[in-house]
């Protein structure tokens, strides 16, 4: 069988958000924010029409889902060492001694458990794999790509066979 490969990284799959992730133990970083640049490829045999994924449709989910965390605060629903509440208006996060309000609208709250570029690229990748599905399409492997700056990324390898 011979295998095919689509990918798309466009100028419009960026976003760019505030974030802050913990690491070794109960460090938190200092709240800051990234231009991320989203990337997909889409790996598998070819459909009726000859291709793996038409290149408009995913061009099309790939920006929408940029859009979702553009210009947001991202914040992980699951992390331990943090305390994310959220009410109708604001969203109030404690870590230790720290306490950080946001308004609700300029927010959105991960179902993930830390904001790495590895996770995020991970969340990007199951709203992806919800299409590929919908479409029937061939897709056997799909990765997604998370660069946070210039020459630092991040990939997420998902193996639809196996789902
Ligand atoms: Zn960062």
């Amino acid at each position: 069988m011979t295998i095919y490969q689509v990918s798309v990284s466009k100028d419009y799959t960026v976003f760019c958000a505030g974030h802050f992730v913990t690491y070794d133990g109960d460090h938190c970083e200092l709240l800051h924010g990234h231009n991320y640049r989203a990337a997909a490829r889409l790996t598998g045999g070819l459909n009726d029409d000859q291709m793996v994924f038409d290149f408009v449709t995913l061009k099309r989910r790939l920006r929408a889902i940029c859009d979702q965390l553009d210009h947001r605060m991202l914040l992980p629903r699951d992390n331990p060492l943090l305390q994310v509440v959220a009410d109708a208006t604001s969203v109030t996060v404690r870590y230790k001694h720290k306490t950080y309000v946001f308004p609700r609208e300029d927010v959105l709250i991960l179902p993930i458990s830390n904001t790495t570029a590895e996770l995020l690229a991970h969340w990007i990748a199951q709203q992806l794999v919800a299409d590929v599905r919908a479409r029937g399409a061939l897709v056997e492997l799909l990765e997604v790509d998370v660069e946070e700056t210039f020459g630092q990324s991040a990939t997420c390898r998902c193996n639809l066979a196996a789902l």
